[in-house]
């Protein structure tokens, strides 16, 4: 029996794609019975391709965009800026596989040449998210077909039409539809994916939940390649920063933007207690002011709304549990509509709240901590099992450095935002963020594994020592 799969507009409710359930083993046996041809094109044809990949997406950009903001409800200026990443991906991506797995020779004894080459996985499983669907899932295809993998790409249920257009737009550009198959379907589709006896591999972006789940499934082949890039409980720390406009602004950024439903979220404010009020004023006054709405509203909201109406269910759960263990909120979650996922974004002061929950809240829910001194602030800032990204806003030199040494994350920023990081850098976390495999710039490491080769053209070998006299 064949099952559909239909994704909706989160605003309206309107179908947006609907399509069959994929068949696991028929994709994966395309690609495992193709995936060589690809990889035995010259890596400079390769690159050419997936240069023509970027540019088929420059000249359907505005079509990508709308579907990105019809599929997830994030504003069209924000689905724009999604579209650009995944054509900024492929030239980050053709410099950091020259950059990670250049080609070496060490020249040896006897004129001996020792060379150091890459190879790719084979066939690469790639999971994706519904949050980010065309970059995040883009940033692990665009390095593994470079390196030569064959793809099967199962995008999040909830974001199908996007995963179809990102495939559809590497099979234009000339990446042979059995190099990256298009695998449709849900958690099950994606556990058979992971499991599946000839994949060589999965690059893995989305909840630690799943993520634990996937490292359970792997335990027993360790000879494949996981590759996770999880959630995380980000904290920003605003120690009393000088102007308290561009701290409000820079942390409405870090937990509002794309409705928090971002991996670099910031999700605790950590404040020091007694100096906090006049910043938490300004926050919620600029929180006020941000605009939810529809993707192409006039003027355009900030944020959207969550992903559906069951993810909305979950946020305001999830806020309605810190209330209930004694945390106070400073602005409230509203959904105007019970039927459909807009949420306004809510603070609530969880200082005195008894054992805080050491989730990632995945909506715009910030949480503030008052802490007296900065060492516990710091204490505060690591109290997580997560360590994707932190921020310090404020402090002086001399705090960051303690703030920088002594915090657990992947990424550690000062007087910036925890949120958008920079293109040219390596991105993952410790903890229940990741399992140390970098991606972005670092993502060229686990497409391609290195090979060492001694090599001669003509042999000589002696054996000058432990031999008895010759007969
Ligand atoms: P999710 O874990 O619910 O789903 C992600 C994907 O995994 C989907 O395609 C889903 O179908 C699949 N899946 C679910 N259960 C599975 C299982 N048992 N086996 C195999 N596949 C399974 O995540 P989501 O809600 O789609 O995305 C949001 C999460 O992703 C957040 O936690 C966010 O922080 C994280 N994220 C991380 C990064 C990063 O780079 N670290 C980037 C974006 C999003």
């Amino acid at each position: 029996m064949t099952f559909e799969l239909i994704s909706t507009d989160p605003c309206t409710g309107a179908v947006v794609w609907r399509g069959p359930v994929g068949n696991v083993d028929a994709e994966v046996a395309t690609v495992a019975e193709n995936w060589s041809i690809w990889a035995s094109r010259p890596l400079t044809v390769r690159v050419e391709t997936i240069r023509r990949f970027a540019n088929v997406v420059r000249a359907r950009a505005t079509e990508f965009a709308l579907l990105i903001a019809r599929e997830t409800g994030k504003p069209l200026w924000e689905a724009r800026a999604e579209v650009d990443s995944v054509i900024a991906r492929v030239e980050i991506s053709i410099a950091a596989y020259s950059e990670r797995t250049p080609q070496r020779r060490l020249q040896g004894a006897m004129g001996q040449r020792t060379a150091v080459r890459h190879k790719p996985h084979g066939v690469l499983a790639v999971i994706g998210p519904f949050n980010f669907p065309a970059h995040v899932p883009n940033s692990h295809i665009c390095p593994a077909l470079i390196a030569g993998n064959g793809i099967v790409f199962k995008p999040s249920e909830k974001t199908p039409a996007c995963g179809d257009f990102l495939v559809d737009c590497y099979h234009q550009a000339g990446v042979p539809s059995s190099a990256i198959r298009l695998l449709i379907g849900g958690p099950d589709e994606g556990r058979a994916l992971a499991a599946h006896r000839h994949v060589d591999g999965l690059l893995f972006t989305g909840s630690a939940r799943t993520g634990l789940a996937l490292n359970r499934l792997f335990a027993d082949t360790p000879h494949r390649i996981l590759a996770l890039e999880l959630g995380g409980n980000n904290p920003l720390v605003a120690w009393d920063p000088a102007d308290i406009h561009t701290a409000a602004a820079m942390i409405v950024q870090s937990a509002f933007s794309t409705a928090g439903q971002r991996c670099t979220a910031a999700r605790r404010l950590i404040v020091r207690d007694g100096s906090h009020e006049a910043l938490l004023r300004e926050v919620v006054k600029l929180a006020d002011r941000l605009i939810v709405g529809a993707p192409q509203d006039k003027p355009a909201p900030f944020i959207g709304p969550v992903i559906d109406n069951a993810a909305a269910d979950a946020v305001q759960e999830a806020f309605l549990d810190l209330v209930l263990k004694g945390g106070r909120p400073l602005r409230h979650l509203v959904r105007p509509d019970p039927d459909r996922p807009f949420l306004s974004p809510a603070i609530i002061d969880v200082t005195d709240a008894a054992d805080r929950p050491d989730e990632e809240i995945f909506g715009p829910v910030l949480q503030v901590i008052r802490v007296p001194d900065f060492d516990m602030a710091l204490a505060e800032a690591n109290h997580t099992r997560f360590g994707l990204t932190a921020a310090l806003i404020g402090g002086t030199p001399e705090l960051y450095d303690r703030f920088w040494a002594t915090i657990r994350a992947g990424v550690i920023n000062w007087n910036r935002p925890t949120i958008g990081t920079p293109a040219g850098a390596p991105f993952g976390g410790l903890g229940l963020s990741g399992n140390h495999r970098p991606s972005a710039w670092f993502a060229a490491d686990y497409c391609a594994y290195p090979v060492v080769s001694s090599e001669t053209e003509h042999p000589r070998a002696t054996i000058g020592i432990g031999l008895t006299d010759e007969g």
